[in-house]
């Protein structure tokens, strides 16, 4: 372990803003590099997005949100209010800038630039935990058991024709399972499935909360610290920083990172940068001792949610919800899921008691391209944003958290970045 240290000759102090997944990973890797770090958080370790995620680790989600086709889908969509996707009306007129480029994002050529990007990101996932989780003792949490992406029919696989491309050319394996060879592969499964498709490079852990709560006891352990407290700004001084206010006082630290989620943007501002993130709202409902348990996650490609074996029971995950960070959950949403469930795990039962029910809803911090933003802020190279993972900050957290310690050490950092500018959209 090298030690990074300031002018004075000692160590340089960088303050994490946000303890999810992103700031646990970074902190992580800063503090091996030798850095003394600070983590920044109000509430609990992973009690935010990172807390009731599917927990899937899939280098093969390099796949973006907006694809060719996605404008006629979209008002069908939209007009189930159970849908896959759907939009409080209210809320309209503060995501529309954002909706118009996502449907901007999704032309053919972007769409291939931006899965090769997240190629890069996502390349190994749980390989590139393995270091920080082996340090942490919490092996047992992280499984390479792959994953199975479950389609009705052969028509609906052949319709998703372009992902797959994205994946082969992005060197994602992959294994169609038809009929009896699929069932054997997961007998929990419905035989309405007819088609499968496995992906035996993907992982997942049994528990996220669990799991970025370990890697942060490391951290702790190792000699960083973690504050309660909540940022509100920086004090900078000419191009550097001094340290964070926050409402518990002022934190001195010659260099800080964003990783504060959804709530990021109001930083970016500060520093000028205007970056259109949001949040798109996901739910889940666990079923406790399930009576159908599949041996991995599973993808339903049709109810667009992923089903995801626990220790705490079945997770069924998934939906998109453009609320903002202030509506109250629509817990309908979550209840649902169980419905799909069912169709999916035909072993489940049609209800349950409420003891046996457990339901989530989180903010993921959503860029319209799919693209986290990566990258040193505007007024001053001191502060690295690390921010906008939507639906993969999970699988990209190891490497974000390298990209981040190569950033702040000024060194080039291991995978490029360039599309994770924050100024790419001007
Ligand atoms: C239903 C659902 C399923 C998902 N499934 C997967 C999956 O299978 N695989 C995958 O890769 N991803 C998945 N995701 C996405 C993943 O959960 C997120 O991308 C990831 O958790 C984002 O991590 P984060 O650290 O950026 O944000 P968060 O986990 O939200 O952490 C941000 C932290 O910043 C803190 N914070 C906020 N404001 C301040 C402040 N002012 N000062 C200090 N701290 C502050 C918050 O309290 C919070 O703890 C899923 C998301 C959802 C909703």
């Amino acid at each position: 372990m090298s030690e990074a240290r300031g002018a004075a000759g000692s160590k340089t102090h960088v303050a994490v803003i946000g303890g999810g997944v992103i700031g646990v990973c970074s902190a992580s890797w800063l503090l091996r590099e030798g850095f003394a770090v600070t983590i920044v958080e109000p509430g609990e370790i992973a009690g935010g997005s990172s807390f009731g995620n599917a927990g899937c680790f899939n280098p093969s989600s390099v796949v973006p949100m907006s694809m060719p086709g996605n404008l006629a889908k979209v008002p069908g969509w939209l007009l189930d209010p159970l849908g896959p996707l759907s939009i409080r009306w209210p809320y309209l007129p503060s995501i529309a800038p954002w909706l118009l480029r996502f449907l901007q994002a999704g032309s053919r050529e972007r769409v291939e630039k931006q899965a090769a990007a997240l190629a890069g990101l996502l390349r190994d996932s749980p390989g590139a935990y393995r270091p920080l989780v082996e340090n942490a003792g919490a092996l047992d949490l992280l499984r390479r058991d792959g994953h199975l992406m479950a389609y009705l029919t052969r028509a609906d696989f052949e319709a998703d024709a372009f992902s797959w491309q994205l994946r082969e050319r992005n060197g994602i394996e992959y294994t169609v399972l038809e009929r009896d060879a699929l069932w054997q592969l997961e007998p929990t499964l419905s035989r309405d499935y007819q088609l499968g498709v496995f992906l035996p490079g993907n992982g997942h852990t049994v528990n996220p909360q669990r799991f970025v709560n370990a890697l942060a006891d490391a951290f702790l352990r190792d000699g960083g610290q973690i504050k309660r407290a909540k940022v509100e700004g920086f004090d900078l001084t000419g191009d550097r920083l001094s340290g964070l206010r926050t409402d518990a006082g002022f934190l001195a630290a010659d260099q800080a990172v964003v990783a504060a989620g959804a709530y990021s943007k109001q930083f970016a501002k500060q520093l000028g940068d205007s970056v259109p993130l949001d949040t798109e709202r996901g739910y889940h409902i666990i079923v406790s001792s399930p009576e159908a348990r599949p041996g991995l996650p599973i993808m339903d490609t049709s109810g667009k949610f992923v089903a995801t074996p626990m220790e705490t029971g079945l997770r069924l995950a998934g939906t998109v919800e453009f609320a903002g960070l202030e509506a109250a959950p629509d817990w309908r949403r979550a209840r649902n899921l169980l419905k799909l469930g069912k169709r999916l795990f035909p072993g489940l039962r049609e209800s349950y008691s409420e003891d046996r029910l457990s339901v989530w809803m989180g903010f993921r911090p959503s860029m319209p391209d799919s693209l986290p933003v990566i990258g040193y802020s505007r007024r001053v190279r001191d502060i690295v944003y690390a921010f906008g993972h939507g639906h993969v900050g999970m699988a990209a957290g190891a490497t974000t958290g390298h990209l981040v310690t190569d950033l702040i050490a000024g060194k080039p950092p291991r995978v490029p970045i360039e599309a994770f500018s924050p100024r790419r959209f001007g």
